[in-house]
């Protein structure tokens, strides 16, 4: 194992953030200070329309262990994440939610269980704070159908608070996949994986980014990436449908040969043709969700681009990571838009 004191990579989306980021800034600096190692925070900015760039690009020039990535544009959490985690350098990979409801403190405990051997530490809310009952009960839902669906055994109550090792890190990088539901894909690389409990306190500032139409998607989009049961429900409902057409076909035949003057009941076609409709309607929905997924895949583009970043000239390096894509930037002029990916 290693001899030399362990580094550590704290990575944090921002999405319109500025009203938390000075007691983010603080917290995450009293964080620091009280890791064993060295610590390098990766802020990254998904394309946030508010101060909060300017903020960071000031924070970031006068302090050594912070960077920053600039995205060209709003990608999404979870791409944001990625993008931060493709630049990390630490031994050990540590992603957190910028608006402090993810507590820096329980980094500690993260680490503490990595360093028993674990190379994914996440971290389940036991308690949610100030979050309105509808969000709780459909984010119980959700984990609950999730669990119901996967083959994957995505762990209950967990977001995308957790800490990965290198060895996660890597296997992480090597997922191209553009649906990306980071949770889901850290479980099903296996490793030894544990979770530490935490008190999720409600977000004091600013707005969440995830409204009721986002959190959908986010919901629909990791069933559809980590199951195939939908598909599956579409072959058996199918054929359970076709059955009973066949049946009531059967009786309507008989009924027009052996019931004189019956008149083949208007309400009776129209309610299996609308229902059979709407349920091919649906079906074909499903298929389109994956045959959409295939589609965002085949175009291969890069997962996100990076307009510039600001920070990584600093210091410590992956000794190991041959995919580093940063060079000094120039003057500090815009990298580009050169991605991570197309390295
Ligand atoms: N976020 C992001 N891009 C987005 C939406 C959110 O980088 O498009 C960041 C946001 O700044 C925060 C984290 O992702 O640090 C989680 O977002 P939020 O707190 O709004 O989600 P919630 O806690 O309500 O689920
Ligand atoms: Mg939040």
């Amino acid at each position: 194992m290693n001899v030399s004191p362990p580094r550590y990579s704290l990575v944090l989306p921002i999405y319109n953030e500025e009203q938390v980021l000075p007691r983010l800034i603080e917290r995450i600096s009293s964080l620091i200070g009280r890791l064993d190692g060295e610590t390098e925070a990766i802020f990254v900015d998904d394309g946030s329309l508010d101060g909060s760039v300017e903020y960071l690009r000031n924070v970031v020039a006068v302090e050594p262990r912070f960077r920053l990535i600039e995205l060209s544009r709003n990608f999404g959490h979870q791409v944001a994440i990625t993008a931060g985690m493709d630049a990390a350098a630490g031994d050990a990979v540590i992603v957190m939610d910028a608006d402090l409801q993810d507590p820096p403190e329980v980094v500690l405990d993260l680490v503490a269980k990595w360093k028993e051997g674990f190379e994914i530490v996440y971290a389940r809310r036991v308690k949610r704070e100030g979050e309105s009952w509808f969000k709780r009960i459909t984010a119980s839902l959700f984990y609950r159908l999730l669990e119901k669906m996967t083959s994957v055994d995505i762990p209950r109550d967990v977001g995308d608070f957790r800490l990965v090792g290198r060895k996660a890190l890597e296997t992480f990088k090597q997922m191209p996949e553009h649906d990306r539901f980071v949770r889901g894909m850290f479980a099903w690389m296996g490793f030894k994986q544990t979770a530490v409990p935490f008190e999720r306190p409600a977000r004091n500032l600013g707005q969440t980014k995830y409204p009721f139409w986002k959190m959908m998607h986010l919901a629909v989009h990791g069933i559809v990436s980590f199951s195939e049961k939908p598909l599956r429900v579409a072959l058996w409902g199918g054929l359970a449908i076709s059955a009973l057409a066949v049946v009531f076909g059967t009786y309507a035949i008989f009924a027009w040969i052996f019931e004189t003057g019956v008149i083949a009941g208007w309400t009776s076609i129209v309610v299996i043709v609308s229902l059979l409709c709407g349920i091919n309607l649906f079906m074909t929905g499903v298929v389109g969700l994956y045959v959409g997924g295939i589609h965002a895949e085949v175009k291969r583009r890069p997962l996100y681009v990076i307009d510039r970043v600001a920070g990584f000239d600093k210091a410590m390096r992956a000794a190991s990571d041959s995919r580093r894509p940063f060079r000094k930037p120039r003057n500090g002029a815009s990298a580009d838009g050169r991605t991570l990916r197309q390295l």
